[in-house]
């Protein structure tokens, strides 16, 4: 099991989630540890979109994986006197047994894993993979052409799908456990604020602490959304019930590295 809390109680100076030129990322590996450096962070690990199952361009190909672990090393040998660097992934759930359980993921030699909720299938079509978690001008598209408008199925299903992967395990951090929020706030004001979207996050939350799953506070969008994930309403509950947790910007961009942590991080200890 990797020891996240030894990193969170040296330094505030980790992010754990950032993609780069092998997914949808900005900028290559090399370019954010040098930015890293620069910015005094002490632990960096990479986590480019899983291998997957469906159709994405923003996924990194399974012919990929092996350049990524050998450019990791390569950077390990260049920078590692200076920062700590992991081989992880951010892993799609997509289904029973499509997801982070799955033998190919569970043999890889990954230091750690994020398991994250991208994709939820069509109202009409399980098989049919619909990527909800884009910018907000597709969702909506998506929304009549593969929901038939139906928000309150969109964010069922995502926790639902949420639900299933910790159930399944194979990974060590959930990533934004409830990203859908955003989208569906947007697609209906005030969805989010609904005792039964509610009630989902917190099931959710419970079914984490039962699998000693470590939480993601994930900053990405804070400074372009003014919105954290889980929601800035549930960091009472993680501190409340000492949740174990990691402050990650998701970083798509080097300069954005630290985007947002130093304010989660500041709330986290208010309260
Ligand atoms: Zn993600
Ligand atoms: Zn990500």
């Amino acid at each position: 099991m990797f020891d996240f809390k030894k990193i969170t109680q040296e330094t505030d100076l980790y992010n754990l989630h950032t993609h780069t030129q092998y997914c949808d990322g900005h900028a290559t590996m090399e370019e954010f540890v040098v930015e890293a450096i620069a910015q005094g962070f002490t632990h960096l690990g990479f986590t480019p979109h899983s291998p997957i199952s469906v159709e994405s361009p923003c996924n990194m190909g399974r012919d990929q994986v092996q350049e990524y672990f050998d450019e990791v090393e390569r950077l390990r040998r260049a920078y590692g006197d200076r920062i700590q660097l992991y081989t992880a992934m951010e892993i799609d759930y997509v289904s029973v047994g499509d997801g982070p359980a799955s033998d190919y993921f569970l043999n890889l030699p990954l230091d750690y894993r994020i398991g994250s909720v991208h994709f939820i299938p069509a109202i009409n079509d399980p098989g049919m993979m619909v990527d909800i978690d884009g910018k907000f001008q597709a969702f909506k598209q998506r929304m009549s052409k593969y929901f038939d408008g139906d928000i309150e199925y969109v964010v069922k299903t995502f926790f639902a799908q949420m639900m299933s992967m910790v159930d399944e395990g194979g990974f060590d951090i959930v990533g934004h456990m409830d990203k859908i929020g955003y989208n569906a706030s947007e697609y209906q004001e005030g969805i989010d604020e609904e005792p039964w979207f509610d009630k989902l996050v917190i099931d959710l939350f419970e079914n984490i602490m039962d699998h000693h799953l470590t939480i993601e506070v994930n900053t990405k969008a804070w400074l372009q959304r003014n919105r954290f994930y889980p929601n800035l309403k549930y960091f009472g509950m993680l501190k409340r019930f000492n949740a174990p947790i990691v402050v990650n910007s998701d970083a798509h961009y080097p300069t954005l590295l630290n985007n947002g942590r130093l304010e989660a991080l500041k709330l986290l200890s208010v309260l």
